[in-house]
């Protein structure tokens, strides 16, 4: 468990309570009122700006973060939205705009898509997150910091608050 000695650095778990505003100051995401959220510092888990300014900090710490869109979800870049016919999803799948799936390339490797629009059989799907392009402002309160478990630093991720949680 966590002691107040401890800081955040590579290989803990890090729990913390966050809302993220816009340059507007429009909220567009919080953990207000729902369980804080825990990731793997060093792991990629979150937005690079953000994980960089959490290197440190100690539990009780609250602080404000400014992340530019490149170390958020980085700059709007590609063709922009192209339509992909929905027989190319899998049969009987959910789509609903805003959803995030990986497309498989031909060499392999996995492309992450986000569905803009669904008009009939044609599916708008743009290789940029929605937040791609936007500075991003994080209000964050850290809750606890934990040693990872073996089994979350090979999967890379914590498994839940406490580190039980099966998957
Ligand atoms: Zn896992």
């Amino acid at each position: 468990m966590s002691d107040q000695s401890t800081v955040v650095a590579d290989d803990k778990v890090v729990i913390f309570h966050y809302t993220l505003t816009d340059e507007e100051g429009d909220v567009l995401d919080t953990s207000d009122g729902q369980e804080p959220m825990a990731y793997l510092h060093g792991a990629g888990n979150i937005v690079p700006g953000l994980e960089s300014q959490m290197t440190g900090k100690k539990v009780g710490d609250a602080f404000k973060a400014e992340v530019a869109p490149e170390d958020g979800y980085g700059e709007v870049q590609g063709p922009g939205p192209q339509p992909v016919d929905r027989s190319a999803f899998p049969e009987g799948a959910e789509i609903h705009e805003g959803m995030m799936f990986a497309a498989q390339m031909p060499d392999g490797t996995q492309m992450p898509l986000w569905v803009v629009e669904i008009s009939g059989d044609t599916i708008m799907v743009d290789n940029n997150h929605p937040l791609a392009g936007e500075k991003l402002f994080f209000d964050v309160k850290i809750e606890g910091i934990r040693d990872a478990n073996a089994d979350e630093l090979e999967h890379g991720h914590p498994h839940g608050i406490d580190g039980t949680h099966s998957h």
